[in-house]
């Protein structure tokens, strides 16, 4: 389990490494609900989305405890090439299976602490993804067509040249650098009511749901996923991880087809309910959203259609509310056909 320590440890070790994003009034959202919404603006973090907390997290982490099992390295780890390189000797790099924004972000921390990284993403992937990527400096290898193709190939990969994989939300180090969020949420409004999170694997919403759950304690936390995608809704009704095959919502970040064997259970205990929202919801949330000029992901607007969908459905907000604006990488094509 992850506690407020870990987060709190967390945000210390990431400071600097990704920015404090802003937490703003959404005029147009509040007017219509009749509530404050306020939107914590990930599209604007580093990397274009708050995976680059979870990754910086997990890979400042590692270089820390290599740093500390090795006597010739120095005991404070940063700009100190000397520790890095006595880290480095044991650890031939990391390595990760994405062609989205985990992708991104690992590629990104691996950049910041000096570590080779090596990115896995599908034969098919389009350009612009993997030139984000290699941006970073990664070396970027295509791999078959499916995850399981690319994780073993990593998985190979890692064994054979002393690579550590970076998963993309199932591990402590990963929901503890995404619940950096949720620190930063309440630190800016203390009287938050409801935290509405999108959810994929679950590694986003069991940081954040942690956080607030640890400070605001009467605080709801709902979290948010597309009808076409409701794994973690029906892992919730059932009481286990149910597992929906592939699926093709608008929304790529959250397709994932199960919550993870970690996050599940910190989701059961933390998160109050599973909004669903429509494809037609999402677009309607990005249009808005792009009204607010903030240019937002499909994945990232799932918060905002939850709160215009529990409106309509009658809910009445007690405070102020809070939406995650998980990411803002979206391809331009994408885009401009939704505002169309
Ligand atoms: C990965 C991702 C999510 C889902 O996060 P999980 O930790 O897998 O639940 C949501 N939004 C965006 C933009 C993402 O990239």
């Amino acid at each position: 389990m992850v506690d407020l320590k870990a987060i709190e440890a967390a945000a210390r070790r990431i400071r600097g490494v990704v920015v404090e994003t802003p937490l703003i009034k959404a005029h147009q959202v509040s007017a219509m609900v009749g509530t404050d919404v306020y939107l914590k603006c990930e599209n604007l973090q580093v990397t274009g989305s708050f995976k680059a907390r979870g990754a910086s997290n997990f890979v400042l982490s590692l270089v820390e405890r290599l740093g500390a099992a090795n006597s010739e390295a120095s005991s404070t780890f940063g700009a100190d090439a000397q520790g890095l390189s006595g880290a480095s000797r044991r650890l031939g790099g990391i390595i990760t299976a994405s062609s989205g924004n985990h992708g991104q972000a690992v590629a990104y921390a691996a950049k910041r602490v000096g570590l080779p990284c090596t990115v896995a993403v599908p034969e098919d992937v389009i350009r612009v993804k993997e030139v984000a990527i290699e941006s970073f400096g990664a070396q970027v290898v295509r791999v078959g067509r499916t995850s399981s193709d690319r994780i073993d190939y990593a998985e190979r990969l890692a064994a054979q040249q002393n690579l550590v994989f970076v998963p993309p939300y199932d591990h402590e180090d990963i929901v503890a650098g995404q619940g950096t969020a949720g620190l930063e949420v309440v630190h800016s409004l203390p009287e938050v009511r409801e935290v509405y999170v999108p959810v994929g694997g679950g590694g986003l919403i069991s940081g954040v749901s942690t956080a607030v759950k640890s400070l605001r304690p009467m605080a709801r936390v709902i979290g948010v996923e597309p009808e076409l995608a409701n794994d973690t809704y029906l892992s919730m009704q059932e009481g286990r991880i149910v597992d929906i095959g592939s699926n093709t919502t608008i929304a790529d970040g959250l397709r994932t087809s199960h919550p993870g064997s970690f996050t599940f259970p910190i989701v059961q205990k933390n998160v109050d309910e599973i909004a669903l929202v429509s494809e037609a919801q999402i677009t309607e949330a990005m249009r808005i959203l792009f009204e607010a000029k903030l240019v937002v992901e499909p994945s990232g607007c799932t918060s905002v259609a939850a709160v215009l969908g529990a409106s309509e459905a009658g809910h009445r907000f007690d405070g102020p509310v809070v939406c995650v604006l998980s990411g803002g990488n979206v391809a331009p094509e994408i885009f401009a056909s939704v505002l169309q």
